[in-house]
């Protein structure tokens, strides 16, 4: 009976934890090892069988815990990736290609010097065009 209700409610905390717990891992394997900028729902492509608020809600969480860096690119869809190192992006407005580059942060935040305004992070997002869409 209590099996039954278990079912009926679909709720076993212990198993939601589990559960959650083995999701945010894959999704964090899967950033880590495509080295790419991703969407909540390109990233339910890849792991169709991960629902779409279970991502976000670990997207959440990664980005909480500073495992997973949520950017934004151009357009209002957030993108999150792994950063092996803190860079910026540069965006192809015709084919969404995105480039990952890094600068000198410090040459950077001294450029946008703003008064009484200290800078604690400077994320960068370029809009253009890349080579293959750079002629008319
Ligand atoms: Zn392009
Ligand atoms: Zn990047």
């Amino acid at each position: 009976m209590s099996a039954l209700r278990a079912e009926a409610t679909g709720y076993n905390h212990q198993e939601t934890l589990m559960r959650l717990t083995t999701h945010r891992k894959e999704i964090l394997d899967y950033l880590t090892h495509s080295r790419e900028a991703l969407s909540a729902s390109a990233l339910h492509s890849a792991l169709p069988h991960i629902n779409l608020v279970t991502i976000y809600r670990a997207l959440d969480y990664l980005v909480a815990e500073s495992a997973v860096k949520k950017v934004h690119l151009a357009g209002d869809e957030a993108f999150f990736e792994v950063q092996h190192e803190p860079h910026h992006h540069a965006v192809c407005t015709e084919c969404g290609k995105v480039i990952h580059f890094t600068t000198n942060d410090a040459e950077l935040a001294k450029e946008f010097s703003l008064p009484g305004f200290i800078i604690s992070d400077l994320e960068v997002s370029i809009s253009g065009r890349c080579r293959s869409h750079a002629k008319k």
